[in-house]
């Protein structure tokens, strides 16, 4: 039994069950205890490896698309690069080497890490160091500033919430224990869970996720930039509309009960993206993209043929993982927000 299994167990023994959202908060950041507190779970020898470990190509790629709609916008100086969850800093490391050539985009930018990871924090100093970052607990410390942000599978990472149809009401889904053990089981019946935007379409017996945080940091990126305007790049796997129980734990590369060694395993759950473009508003939202098509539409089949001459075999199983349909390129998509100051970000829109 993990140390928070125990820990869990006595306080939900205590004070009864808690919601699916309180068990994710508690099993990925506990201040002692949680799976990203405590450690480096990227890479081959980790528990999951993400589309900037794949591939060098994808923050290539990335880097300039943010750096075209920095031109789109005239410029704007200073402005805010900043990122959600940089894991290891591979992605913004890759940003910064592919805009390096981009005259002015240097200069002007503030590099800005929203993470609360103490390890990755350790990790992100030493690959982004020479570029002075400024770290962050949460996007409300960003400055006022332009804003040009990418996230990548950060929004799995937010805690949901579950709520399952009965009949004409809801129940929630809890963590509560059986026979000493962390078991789910459903609340008596609660009030309808916030569907704003959504169609109303859960049957009976079905289940819908919401995730208030989600909701919270998109309208706070979605008011910045609109003031001060920029974009923002939301990737991730999900849909409009999640249905359904999506949550999921991850450890050493298998999927493995969600239930199981709390706090050692990667938590996560579907991002519904149509909450999340809502709340955005007044900022812009393009249509969603499959990953696969974002990066095909910025020239990711030229960057992997001028790349394949030192290492074929790497580079075209690299192309083939971030955009195939069978692997990230349909499961993944890209959420553009975007200021009325320009055009929505290159590789998305319609
Ligand atoms: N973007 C990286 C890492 C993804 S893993 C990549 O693509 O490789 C998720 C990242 O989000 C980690 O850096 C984790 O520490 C961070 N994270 C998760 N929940 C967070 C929260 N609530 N606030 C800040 N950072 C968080």
């Amino acid at each position: 039994m993990t140390p928070l299994e125990q820990l869990l167990i006595r306080q939900i023994t205590a004070e009864g069950p808690i919601s699916v959202a309180s068990y994710m908060s508690a099993c990925l950041l506990h201040p002692e205890h949680g799976y990203y507190t405590t450690r480096d779970p990227l890479g081959v020898a980790g528990d999951f490896i993400t589309a900037p470990e794949i591939s060098q190509m994808f923050g290539e790629l990335i880097g300039l698309s943010l750096a075209q709609a920095w031109l789109d916008r005239g410029r704007p100086t200073p402005f805010a690069l900043a990122e959600l969850g940089p894991g290891r800093g591979t992605l913004m490391a890759d940003v910064l080497r592919a805009t390096a050539g981009v005259p002015g985009f240097h200069a002007a930018m503030q590099v800005h890490l929203v993470e609360a990871s103490r390890p990755l924090r350790g990790e992100q100093a030493r690959r982004l160091g020479d570029h002075a970052p400024a770290w962050h607990d949460a996007v409300t410390g960003l400055p006022d500033l332009p804003l040009f942000l990418v996230a990548n599978e950060f929004f799995d990472a937010l805690p949901v919430r579950q709520f399952l149809r009965d009949g004409d009401t809801w129940r929630e889904r809890v963590v509560g224990v059986r026979d000493g053990a962390l078991a789910f089981g459903l609340t008596a019946a609660v009030g309808a869970p916030d569907l704003t935007g959504r169609p109303d379409t859960v049957p009976d017996g079905g289940m819908v996720e919401t995730c208030a945080p989600a909701t919270a940091l998109a309208q706070d990126i979605g008011q910045r930039i609109d003031r001060f305007g920029g974009v923002a790049l939301i990737i991730d796997y999900g849909s409009d509309w999640s249905l359904g129980d999506t949550l999921q734990a991850v450890r050493e590369h298998r999927q493995v009960g969600p239930l199981e060694a709390p706090g050692s395993c990667d938590l996560t759950a579907h991002v519904a993206f149509g909450p999340l473009a809502r709340a955005a508003a007044p900022a812009r939202a393009a249509a969603i993209v499959p990953q696969g098509t974002f990066l095909e539409r910025l020239g990711i089949a030229q960057r992997a043929q001028s790349l394949a001459a030192s290492a074929p075999d790497t580079i075209i199983a690299a192309h083939r993982r971030l955009t195939h349909p069978e692997e990230m390129g349909q499961l993944f998509k890209v959420l553009a927000l975007f200021g009325s100051d320009g055009p929505a970000p290159p590789g998305t829109g319609p």
